[in-house]
C-alpha cells in the first residue's frame, strides 16, 4: 500500500511538474509575442436583427503562436492578466480596433446580399480588470481616439459583470469618466454574475450583453425564455440597450425579436472576421 501511495505521489509530482513547465513556456512565449506583436484582431458584426445590417463590431484578440498556431483568447487572456502583459496587449488591441473603426465608413451599394448599415458602425472593445486599474487608462483611450480621429461615440468598452461587481470603487469611477467623454460601456456576459437590481440601476453602463448561456437555451426551454423576457423588460425600464450573444439559429433570432431584443451577434450572422473581410461584409460583399 505504501508503494502504491508513493507511486501516486510521484505521478502527481510529475504531472504538476509538466503543468508548471508548460505554463512557464507559455508565459515565455507570450512575453516574446508582446515584443514581436504576434497578435491580430478579428471583428464580429453586431447586427440589427430586424434587417441584418451591422451596427457595430466586437474586437476579439488573436495570438499566433509560432509552433502551436492560433491560441484562443480564453487560453491567454488570463495568463496575460496575471503577468501584467495584458497592459501592452490591451493597448495594442485598443489602437488596432480604433484604427480599424476609422476605416469603416459605410458605402451604399445598389443591390447587395447583406443589408448595408445606415449609420457608421461602432467598435466594441473588451477591457480587463487590470487594464482598467492601470493609472492613465483614460488617457490611453483618449490618445488612441485622437490619433485615429474617431469620435468617442463610436467606441464601446465591454467590462464583464463579475469585474463590475468585484472592484466597484476604482472601476466605476474610471468608467464614469470614460462615459463623460462620450464612450459607451457594456456589461459583458450579463447573467453570469449576480447583480442585484439596485446595483444594476447604479452601474455606469449603457448596454447589457446577454451571455450565450441564455440565448443558447431559449429555443428549448420555456423557463429560460421567461427569464430572458424578464431581463429584456428590466433593461428597457433602466434605459439599457440589450445585445444578445451567441445567436446560432434562425429560431433563436425569431424568439429574441419577439421578446423585444433587436441587437445581436453570433455565427448565424457572421463569425469574427479579419479587418479587410469586416469592411467587405459591411459593404455587402462576400469575403475574399
Ligand atoms: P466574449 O467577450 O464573451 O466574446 C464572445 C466569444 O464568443 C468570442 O470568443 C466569439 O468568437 C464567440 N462567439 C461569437 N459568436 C458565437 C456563436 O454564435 N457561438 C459560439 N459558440 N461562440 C460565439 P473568443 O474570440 O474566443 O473570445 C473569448 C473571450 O476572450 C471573450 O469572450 C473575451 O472575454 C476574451 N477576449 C477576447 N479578446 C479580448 C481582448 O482583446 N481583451 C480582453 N481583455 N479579453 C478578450
Ligand atoms: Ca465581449
Ligand atoms: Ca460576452
Ligand atoms: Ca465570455
Amino acid at each position: 500500500a505504501k508503494g502504491a501511495g508513493k507511486g501516486r505521489w510521484c505521478r502527481y509530482q510529475s504531472e504538476l511538474h509538466t503543468a508548471i513547465v508548460e505554463r512557464l513556456e507559455l508565459r515565455a512565449a507570450l512575453t516574446e509575442a508582446v515584443q514581436k506583436l504576434s497578435f491580430s484582431v478579428e471583428y464580429q458584426p453586431i447586427v440589427d436583427m430586424r434587417t441584418g445590417a451591422a451596427v457595430g463590431f466586437e474586437a476579439l484578440a488573436r495570438w499566433h503562436h509560432p509552433a502551436r498556431g492560433p491560441v484562443p483568447p480564453d487560453q491567454f487572456i488570463g495568463l496575460a492578466e496575471e503577468t501584467g502583459l495584458i497592459e501592452p496587449i490591451g493597448s495594442w488591441v485598443l489602437r488596432q480596433a480604433v484604427e480599424a473603426a476609422a476605416r469603416w465608413h459605410t458605402v451604399r451599394h445598389e443591390a447587395t446580399a447583406v443589408p448595408v448599415a445606415t449609420g457608421t458602425p461602432y467598435v466594441s472593445i473588451n477591457v480587463s480588470a487590470r487594464q482598467l486599474r492601470t493609472p492613465g487608462f483614460v488617457g490611453t483611450v483618449r490618445a488612441a481616439l485622437e490619433a485615429a480621429d474617431v469620435p468617442p461615440s463610436r467606441v464601446m468598452l465591454e467590462i464583464t459583470e463579475s469585474l463590475l461587481l468585484r472592484d466597484q470603487e476604482p472601476v466605476w469611477t474610471e468608467l464614469a469618466e470614460l462615459r463623460t467623454l462620450g464612450l459607451r460601456v457594456a456589461i459583458d456576459d450579463f447573467g453570469t454574475g449576480f447583480s442585484s437590481l439596485s446595483y444594476l440601476q447604479q452601474m455606469p453602463a449603457d448596454v447589457l450583453k446577454l451571455d450565450r448561456s441564455f440565448t443558447e437555451t431559449i429555443a428549448s426551454s420555456r423557463r429560460q425564455r421567461l427569464l430572458v423576457e424578464g431581463i429584456i423588460r428590466l433593461a428597457g425600464t433602466l434605459g439599457l440597450e440589450i445585445i444578445a450573444e451567441g445567436i446560432e439559429t434562425e429560431a433563436v433570432r425569431t424568439i429574441l425579436l419577439d421578446l423585444g431584443c433587436a441587437s445581436g451577434q453570433g455565427y448565424l450572422f457572421s463569425r469574427p472576421l479579419r479587418d479587410p473581410d469586416a469592411l467587405r461584409w459591411l459593404h455587402g460583399d462576400p469575403p475574399a
